[in-house]
């Protein structure tokens, strides 16, 4: 290999940083490992104190002639010890698990035969430091149990299907009619939204200025804004004064994802955004289409909140699917939307299928085993953020 970056293949390069992100894994599990192990002699002496503390007491007791007493001091001291071994053991053997899951997961990963969405992988790669070495990672990369819990649903969902299904399960079922109830309400907003789009570009078409949308209240700043060739796409509505349905739209839709991405209070709002939505309601009344201008407004809006329930309709199992569903907590969008209403979706029949699914994975042994490593790297997690904190 030459001295020289400059002339090292990309091959090279790549090797030479292998190499060194290995070194930096190797430091890192070799610190989270010394400070595991320190903590397990911590307890380890903990327990050797606690033995010869009872040896003595029971010695005492004996040579006093108490022999109930030292009987049952020791008993006590036997019982304590056997019992804090074991409990600690089972604690840590629940979180190397959940652990050996991450490690699992996160193979998947980086396996390219594996179609991993790319969200899903962004979320294990962001927390890989802090679930494998939680010591060694920075103290800003805590991780929160919300995040333990997504973990799990991820990992129902590449796990393969649940191993629990079998012919007619009832948990399958129970998805798929949820899958079908909430894609028929989507797909009921969708149509809503297209029709009403043509019916409206179909009207305000701008060839009378009775079916367009009319500029001249705010077209002195719109020209001004858009002079310094803000957006060349706009270019020929500059000293326009009649717009199309499409051609406002287009406005509407630049303006509004600028405003957001500037973060532009209420004062600084532009003109042209204060102005031309109420233009366009105008326009829809001269061509008597103000209904469809409302529907379409609606529809528009409940789009908005369909966003969190495709995310998780993505989900292949039905558990992970009920999983990522139920991590919204019970003030999720569900419980809260009534725009959806108007589009079919009937609240109640989701949340009842909710409970049900619920109680028929925390039947299934294998759930419980998961919860229950969850709840041990969930102590485990808040112990590390706790000493990271100080
Ligand atoms: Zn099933």
């Amino acid at each position: 290999m030459t001295a020289d970056p400059e002339g090292m293949t990309e091959r090279q390069m790549a090797w030479v940083i292998g190499r060194i992100n290995e070194q930096v894994n190797q430091t890192k599990s070799f610190i989270q490992s010394a400070a595991e192990f320190h903590v397990r002699d911590l307890k380890a002496t903990e327990a050797r104190l606690i033995f010869w503390c009872g040896v003595i007491v029971t010695i005492g007791f004996a040579s006093a002639g108490f022999r109930i007493g030292a009987i049952g001091v020791a008993a006590v001291v036997i019982m304590r010890c056997y019992w804090w071994t074991w409990y600690t053991d089972r604690f840590n053997g629940r979180v190397n698990h959940f652990r050996a899951r991450f490690r699992d997961l996160l193979e998947k990963a980086e396996d390219s035969n594996q179609t991993m969405l790319s969200e899903d992988k962004e979320f294990l790669q962001k927390y890989t430091e802090s679930v494998l070495f939680p010591l060694a990672a920075p103290r800003s990369d805590v991780i929160l149990p919300r995040d333990l819990v997504h973990f799990e649903t991820l990992y129902r969902e590449y796990n393969g299907w649940h191993r629990w299904h079998k012919d007619g399960c009832k948990l399958c079922a129970a998805a798929q009619s949820v899958r079908g109830h909430l894609n028929n309400a989507i797909s009921k907003i969708e149509t809503t939204i297209s029709e009403n789009r043509q019916g409206l570009i179909a009207g305000i078409d701008g060839r009378k200025p009775e079916a367009a949308v009319h500029a001249t209240a705010f077209l002195g700043d719109f020209c001004e804004y858009e002079r310094s060739k803000r957006h060349p796409q706009l270019a020929t509505l500059v000293d326009k004064e009649y717009w199309t349905f499409e051609e406002a739209e287009d406005v509407l839709r630049l303006y509004r994802k600028e405003e957001e991405e500037y973060h532009r209070s209420e004062k600084n709002r532009s003109q042209v955004l204060e102005k031309l939505p109420a233009e366009i309601e105008e326009a829809a009344f001269r061509c008597k289409l103000a209904e469809v201008w409302w529907s379409y407004q609606e529809a528009r809006r409940a789009i908005l909140e369909v966003e969190p329930i495709r995310r998780f309709l993505r989900r292949r199992d039905s558990e992970a699917l009920f999983r990522e569903m139920a991590e919204g907590g019970p003030n999720a969008w569900w419980s809260q939307s009534d725009v959806l209403r108007s589009f079919g979706y009937d609240r109640s029949m989701v949340e009842r299928a909710i409970k049900s699914a619920n109680k028929l994975m925390l039947k299934e042994s294998q759930s419980k085993e998961y919860e229950k490593q969850l709840g041990a790297a969930n102590l485990t997690f808040s112990w590390y953020n706790a000493r990271k904190a100080q």
